[in-house]
């Protein structure tokens, strides 16, 4: 298996163009002015984006000479639509999107009884280089802007209203960031991310914290800065393995901040939100399955404020890994749950349309653009998507 560096910075690329969702409520009233409107269809253009609405002649609270120049100055068309592909009786919804410079990445739609959630990228590739991903293995193309990852939410909380999904209009409840890349690699963005789900209707998505949740290898300084914001969104760390030894491999930013840096700086979000993290535990069969690493783990958590979400490895192409088998996977749940660690195995929706967990390298050909490989990243949620279950 090739190692790959970590890259912490993304290559630049020809930024998207100007969208609503970039721009502070100031900013846009500052560019509606430009455009010789006054500064309150700043307010109907967001209200119409947050609802979905992208077709001009819907707007019509709008003047209709005004309509295509606001539309086409400030709600561009970010993230355009190549292939949905769906499972579990359409409940399940993976879409890939081709972003402005041709670069994919993907959006995962699952709806559930009580809830909808919607696993969003926030980078195209990734430049953590997990070796067990294939997202991670594919690197890192570049940072999404705010808009390309909120364009992703606004488009699932559409579908939700649209009744796209079998089950009737329904709402979008829940947002992860477990698509491809490392959202914490992309702070500001991600930061702006989080205003527009949380934000109320109409100039949000109005989502609560609670239900939105960031998934990190463990970027300690991002974590800290979350921290500091006063986030109480949920937080899951992509631990994979209890000892630094491993770790180091598997989730190769641990040569940088080590197991004991990542859990202190997750302990402190707790403690600020008052709730508990999730730890992702990807079961790798005699990787990090051995009864010695479940005790090891359990004694590491067992006084903390967090809850694993055991997640069977999805096995990617050409990688020698495979996921635990069952027996294994039992036992390492019973010796986390006997130290006292709350503990579930997330089911695997969407893995049949590869929409499973670090499973997605659809390498696509699109329009004199290199194949980029897409890998999706993954979402499911178990029984309980840690993430979010107790907490959703
Ligand atoms: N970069 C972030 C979010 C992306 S992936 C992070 O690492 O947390 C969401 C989850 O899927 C992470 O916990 C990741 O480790 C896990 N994952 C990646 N590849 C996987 C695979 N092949 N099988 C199972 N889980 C995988």
């Amino acid at each position: 298996m090739t190692v790959l560096p970590l890259v912490f910075d993304a290559p630049r690329r020809t930024k998207p163009p100007r969208h609503l969702a970039d721009l502070t409520r100031e900013e846009a009233r500052a560019a509606v002015t430009e455009l010789g409107q006054p500064a309150f269809r700043a307010d109907q253009l967001a209200r119409h984006y947050f609802a979905g609405v992208t077709d001009p002649a819907l707007m019509t609270d709008l003047p209709a000479a005004a309509r295509d120049d606001l539309t086409a100055a400030l709600l561009p068309g970010l993230l355009t639509p190549v292939r949905h592909q769906s499972a579990d009786g359409g409940r399940t919804r993976k879409t890939l999107w081709r972003l402005h410079d041709g670069a994919l990445v993907e959006s995962v739609l699952m709806r559930y009884p009580e809830r909808a959630t919607v696993c969003i990228s926030s980078q195209a590739g990734c430049g953590m280089a997990c070796p067990f991903c294939a997202t991670g293995q594919s690197g890192l193309t570049r940072n999404l802007s705010a808009a390309e990852i909120i364009g992703q939410a606004v488009a699932a909380a559409a579908a939700m209203a649209n009744g796209e999904i079998p089950g009737g209009p329904g709402r979008l409840s829940n947002v992860v960031f477990m698509g491809m890349g490392e959202p914490l690699a992309n702070y500001a963005r991600v930061r702006k991310t989080l205003d527009a789900l949380l934000t109320p209707a109409p100039h949000g998505l109005g989502l609560a914290q609670r239900s939105v949740t960031v998934s990190t290898v463990g970027v300690v300084p991002a974590i800290r800065k979350l921290t500091e914001e006063g986030l109480n969104v949920t937080l899951a760390v992509s631990l994979h393995a209890p000892d630094d030894e491993l770790r180091d491999t598997l989730v190769p930013i641990n040569t940088r901040f080590n197991v004991e840096e990542v859990l202190s700086a997750a302990d402190d979000f707790a403690r600020r939100t008052g709730r508990r993290y999730s730890i992702e535990y990807a079961l790798i069969r005699d990787v990090n399955d051995q009864p010695f690493r479940a005790d090891l783990l359990g004694r590491l958590l067992a006084k903390r404020l967090a809850h694993v979400n055991l997640i069977p490895l999805n096995p990617t192409p050409g990688s020698k890994w495979d996921a635990s088998p069952l027996p294994a996977q039992r036992e390492f749940v019973a010796r986390l749950r006997a130290a006292g660690v709350p503990t579930t195995v997330r089911d695997t929706r969407g893995s049949d349309i590869d929409g499973a967990c670090g499973q997605l390298a659809a390498a696509d050909q699109v329009e004199g653009v290199p194949s980029i490989a897409v890998p999706v990243p993954g979402i499911e949620e178990g029984v309980a998507l840690g993430a979010e279950s107790d907490q959703g």
